[in-house]
């Protein structure tokens, strides 16, 4: 047995020891088996999260909700840039950056509702 097999291996036995579910289904890019943890499918050999379709209109809810999800992190990580750079601003500054702020939040706020309504339970 390869030592790369013997790793997921590992990972899986470690998977069904804290709980988790292993499904029939496999991991797209590795081929291991999938598993259901905390109302979430998950590759535990690759670490992320996978989102099973049955049929076309599945797989374009899925592949929106992937984008959504995308535009959601760069969101949150562009707000948490203009966080930190708060303490440092003048007044002036300060309205300019909490109009953005302002704006950040609003289309977050609208892509997490899109989110939840295309995978109901939350994001990835
Ligand atoms: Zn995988």
């Amino acid at each position: 047995m390869s030592s790369e097999t013997r790793d997921k291996i590992r990972l899986m036995a470690e998977a069904i020891k804290q709980g988790a579910k292993m499904l029939s289904d496999l991991c797209p890019y590795c081929s291991v088996p999938l598993f259901r943890i905390d109302d979430e499918v998950r590759c535990v050999v690759c670490n992320r999260r996978i989102i099973l379709v049955k049929g076309d209109e599945e797989e374009r809810r899925a592949k929106a909700a992937v984008a959504l999800i995308e535009l959601r992190d760069i969101l949150e990580g562009k707000i948490k840039q203009l966080n930190m750079e708060l303490p440092g601003l003048s007044l002036e500054e300060l309205r300019y950056h909490l109009e953005i702020l302002e704006l950040l939040l609003r289309v977050l706020s609208e892509t997490n509702k899109l989110i939840e309504k295309l995978l109901p339970g939350g994001g990835l």
